[in-house]
């Protein structure tokens, strides 16, 4: 028996059209002994570099490849969307058809699917290889008498046949295809439209589809591909199958298998281009890093940002020496021409994230804010010779500014070269229960039940529902969904079209690989990051008005921030959580180091030492040695550059090789750990005094320890940087709380941050108040005079930013009465009608008088004044309007008109009125248990939760919107039925006892 090459066929990138793994159909054609594989996707080459790799990892070609989408013309749009496959000969070939399917996802040719037209199609060079395809073919679907039949039968190189045994449909073509295959002269070739690895397989994409409501019917609603045999085939197996179809003779059968070899024999092994690819700035990087490296030197010397001396230049030079022999030298003036530009268009950036805190040119060039030599950092955990790997910086912006820095990407090195990055969704295990839950039609609440047993169980669950279940390993992970990956970018010195192959998502382009492919062929992503707190910190600068700092113009020193740290965790980067704000409190922090110890005990992983660490215990290591080495943290190991530090400190490693140990310690390398562990040993045993049993003993111990403590080890470099980030918060908290508070505000997404937010003005002493003229602006603003946070008009429904900054912006005028206010506004500002209603309704007016008052005065004055009038009328006009402003009572709107207005515009009520604090408006009433009421005090604004016992409840019953005086209230404790009986629980709840309801009448009487 020959050999046969599956080249139709759909992996789970194929979304929703598979449920394998394309490594599961690489390991079949290797169990075959298949020499070569294609993989012929839907419209996509998701993911290519991956399956590349993998096939030559197993030994097997990859046949680049893909099902691409025809339509008969671009324009007008109509769903015709035929089926074609497509494959690469060489190289070129991989080019063109990445070129023609990044093409086929532009808006002109995107139609339900990524489509190429005929004319594409027939004009595409002899590299890429076509077949007909499936029963969507137009070789199948389209008329003979059709202009392009002729044509499309011309071009393609071979005629598909399928073996489908019960379709009299694929019959049929099959024939016509013998039929025009001795016509014109071609081969035809046998395909199997694979979508499965195996029946179980298939069973599973049904259910997939089923829940997503895909269906393949036929006229009599059968399901179409119920007809089909869709799964992996040997060359036996797909032998048999087109015997049984009984539509070609023996001969034309092997004849068709073998042909599966002609086409993998005219397509090349391809080799992909793995050197690293750092965009290209100019033709002479290095000489051009050198000259800014001395320049920015120079200036931090002269303005004394640095204290310079041969400690610098020394480790100046030895890094520019690893660039050099890393390449990197392009990478590192890219990060600091990017970051500069940042800082140059007022886009504040985070001092360092990651390990690049550890490389003082970094620092030079402005790429971190981190000197190394101050702050004690590494620079091998960044870069060493040693490990031939990209450059990966990241860094940390404000997540508004975000999108203009991609933009400033994209527009300095143009769409051909810089794209977003691809991100694979797949379903995950609560994900799974609920696609089978569909498929299957269980109601939610069963599905639910399902999961929520899940969660407790996971073996006896599957085992309980079996059924169920017997679907799941088949399903978990599978991918069905594409995205954008949300920070990357990359920018290469190549184009990507054609060399990766790009989708477009509203004109902006998106790899059709992802982040480890990317990685792979050397490309260079940059990820940028949203940090909210860099965003807080801005904010609360301009509000200031000082300007963003930098950690050299910061005393870390501040004995009064570093105890005011301590007194909320609000706004303070890292330390917002219980658990860590009660760590920091433990621990009394007064350096950045005790910042970034706290920070790397927090994780999951410390539980173990944590405790000790915080009342700073010690912890005795093998030796003294070891416990000398890692004395600045009570002798336990935090830090992966604690490893470093053993390894070229005490065991005469070099940085670089330092780290590469350790990376192979952290990977649980056994062999390579095998290799270095006689240098370790030996020199640990120089270094110390002990004899050479005990010291190796010792030195064995501890590299225990590393390997059982390398998953998660902190890194240290980044962590210092993020606690400068944490000071910077306090720092500024402490010395300009208000504008920090109002920054911190408006940058709340949460209803728990706006709390917080409330929470801190109160500990700080600022009062918080609602809006107001000539003070409130757009957002929450801070006024020094009255020390007071004013809120922001934007969430106001019909305000605007540009009405609320006109207010803002003639908050000094003097105006001697309301009706000279409301001739300015008309004559000046672009201010509407409805926008002054809004507000007299929530009293932002109150310096001119009540509500009531002003709103009549208001339609008065529209009724009577018109920008268009003449000068003589409007004189005249506003010397009636001020007569009836003085003519009428100084009142408020109605107490109900009031509410439903700040109800509707605000969202929330927020007035208060004078009167018996007992009085209170009912915001919401819930009858589910125990009556439960939600009300609103109208003297003091508070909102309060409270239950009313049943019976009382149903003697005199509250409806939402009512108005309650509240005689009498009590604390009782809570209970919870259990199946024993009732059991007391955690809390207390609140009772309202007695009360009295006031109908609308009557509380409008009683309440002014
Ligand atoms: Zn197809
Ligand atoms: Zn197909």
């Amino acid at each position: 028996m020959g050999n046969y090459v599956c080249y139709h066929l759909h992996s789970d990138f194929s979304l929703l059209d598979s449920t394998t793994d394309f490594k599961k159909y690489v390991d079949k054609a290797k169990e075959f002994n298949q020499t070569a594989i294609a993989f012929s996707e839907h419209g996509n080459i998701y993911n290519w570099i991956s399956k590349k790799l993998y096939c030559d990892k197993v030994g097997i070609k990859y046949i680049h490849g893909c099902e691409v989408y025809l339509t008969e013309k671009l324009f007008p749009k109509i769903k015709d969307n035929y089926h074609t496959c497509l494959y690469a000969r060489n190289m070129a070939g991989v080019k063109e058809l990445n070129y023609l399917i990044s093409k086929s996802t532009q808006e002109d040719h995107f139609y339900y699917k990524p489509r190429v037209s005929f004319d594409e199609f027939l004009s595409l060079s002899n590299n890429i290889i076509s077949t007909s395809a499936c029963l969507q073919s137009p070789l199948n679907r389209l008329s003979e008498e059709n202009k392009y039949y002729t044509k499309l039968l011309n071009k393609y190189t071979f005629y598909e046949v399928q073996p489908h045994i019960n379709s009299d449909e694929q019959k049929d073509f099959n024939k016509k295809l013998l039929k025009f295959s001795k016509k014109y002269n071609k081969q035809i070739i046998a395909g199997t439209d694979t979508h499965n690895l195996n029946t179980y397989k298939a069973e599973c994409r049904k259910i997939l589809q089923k829940a997503k409501k895909i269906h393949f019917k036929d006229d009599n609603s059968n399901f179409l591909e119920d007809k089909f045999d869709l799964t992996y085939k040997s060359y036996e197996e797909l032998y048999r199958m087109f015997i049984d179809q009984k539509v070609l003779s023996e001969i034309e059968i092997s004849t068709a298998i073998e042909n599966t070899n002609i086409l993998s024999n005219l397509c090349e092994n391809i080799t992909l281009d793995t050197s690293f690819k750092y965009p290209k700035l100019s033709d002479n990087d290095e000489k051009i890093l050198q000259e800014i490296i001395n320049k920015k030197y120079k200036e931090k010397l002269k303005s004394k940002i640095i204290s310079g001396g041969e400690k610098y230049i020394k480790r100046i030079r030895e890094e520019f020496s690893v660039f050099k022999k890393l390449n990197m030298q392009t990478y590192m003036l890219f990060m600091s021409n990017l970051i500069c530009w940042c800082r140059d268009n007022d886009i504040p950036v985070g001092p360092s994230r990651g390990s690049v805190a550890g490389s003082l040119i970094a620092y030079i060039l402005d790429i971190t804010d981190v000197d190394p030599l101050v702050w004690n950092t590494v620079f091998s955990r960044f870069a060493n010779e040693n490990r031939q790997e990209l450059g990966d910086i990241d860094i940390d912006l404000p997540p508004d500014q975000r999108e203009q820095v991609y933009k400033h990407m994209f527009d300095e090195f143009g769409k051909e070269k810089v794209a977003y990055i691809l991100a694979i969704g797949t379903i995950s295990e609560k994900g799974t229960i609920d696609e089978i839950g569909r498929a299957l039609e269980y109601d939610l609440d069963k599905v639910s039940k399902i999961k929520q047993e899940y969660d407790k169980n996971k073996e006896i669950t599957k085992e309980k529902y079996k059924d169920f279940f017997y679907y799941f390993d088949g399903l978990v992970d599978t991918k069905i969904s594409r995205s954008q990956h949300p920070a990357g970018i990359v920018v290469s010195p190549i184009e990507l079209l054609g060399n990766y192959g790009i989708f477009y998502k509203d004109e902006y382009p998106i790899m059709q690989i992802d982040m480890d492919d990317i990685h792979e062929v050397g490309l260079n992503k940059f990820d940028l990051l949203g940090l909210v707190n860099i965003s807080i910190i801005r904010d609360c600068c301009k509000n200031a008005n000082i300007k963003y700092p930098r950690i050299y113009q910061i005393d870390f020193k501040d004995e009064k921030v570093w105890k005011d740290m301590l007194c909320s965790p609000v706004g303070v980067f890292q330390m917002e959580s219980d658990m860590s704000f009660n760590l920091l409190k433990k621990y009394e922090p007064k350096s950045i180091d005790d910042v970034s110890l706290v920070n790397a005990c927090i994780r999951p992983s410390g539980e173990s030492y944590r405790e000790k660490l915080i009342r700073r215990e010690k912890n005795k290591n093998p030796s003294e040695i070891i416990d000398e080495l890692l004395k600045d943290t009570y002798g336990w190991l935090l830090y992966q550059e604690q490893v470093i530090a053993f390894l070229q400190e005490i065991c005469g490693f070099s940085g670089g090789h330092a780290d590469n140990v350790r990376r192979a310690c952290a990977r649980k390398d056994k062999d390579r750990m095998e290799k270095e562990l006689p240098q370790i040993l030996d020199g640990y045993c120089k270094k110390s005094d002990k004899s050479k049993d005990i010291a190796e003993e010792e030195a064995k111990s501890f590299i225990k320890i590393i390997e059982d403590s390398s998953s998660y080890m902190f890194g240290k470099n980044h962590s210092i940087g993020y606690s400068l980030i944490t000071y910077i918060c306090a720092y500024l908290r402490y010395y300009y709380p208000g504008e920090f508070i109002a920054a911190y505000l408006n940058n709340s997404e949460t209803m728990e941050d706006f709390q917080k937010g409330a929470e801190i003005t109160k500990t700080k002493k600022i009062s918080m108040e609602k809006q107001k003229f000539r003070k409130s602006t757009e957002s929450y603003i801070y006024d020094k005079d009255t020390n007071t946070i004013y809120k922001g008009l934007e969430s106001i429904k019909y305000i605007n930013s540009s009405c609320a900054k006109d207010l803002y912006n003639i908050r000094f005028v003097e105006f001697d009465t309301f009706t000279d206010f409301c001739v300015y506004i008309t004559e000046n500002t672009s201010i509407n009608t409805r926008q002054i209603k809004v507000l007299i309704s929530l009293d932002f007016f109150e310096e001119f008088g009540k509500s009531k008052k002003l709103y009549d005065m208001y339609l008065y004055f529209c009724s009577r004044y018109s920008k268009a009038h003449i000068e003589k009328t409007k004189e005249l006009r506003i010397k009636e309007i001020k007569e009836y402003e003085n003519s009428l009572p100084d009142e408020n709107l109605g107490l109900f008109e009031q509410i439903e207005c700040e109800k509707e515009y605000c969202g929330y009520i927020s007035f208060i009125r004078k009167c018996d604090k007992r009085f209170c408006y009912v915001l919401d009433v819930d009858l589910k248990y125990t009556p439960r009421i939600s009300i609103y005090s109208l003297a003091t604004g508070k909102t309060i939760e409270c239950k009313i016992q049943k019976s009382m409840y149903l003697r005199n019953k509250i409806k939402k919107d009512d108005v309650v005086f509240c005689k009498n209230f009590s604390r009782k404790q809570n209970w919870k039925k259990t199946e024993i009986g009732f059991e007391k629980t955690e809390g207390f709840s609140i009772f309202l006892n007695d009360y009295i309801i006031y109908d609308k009448e009557k509380a409008v009487k009683v309440i002014k």
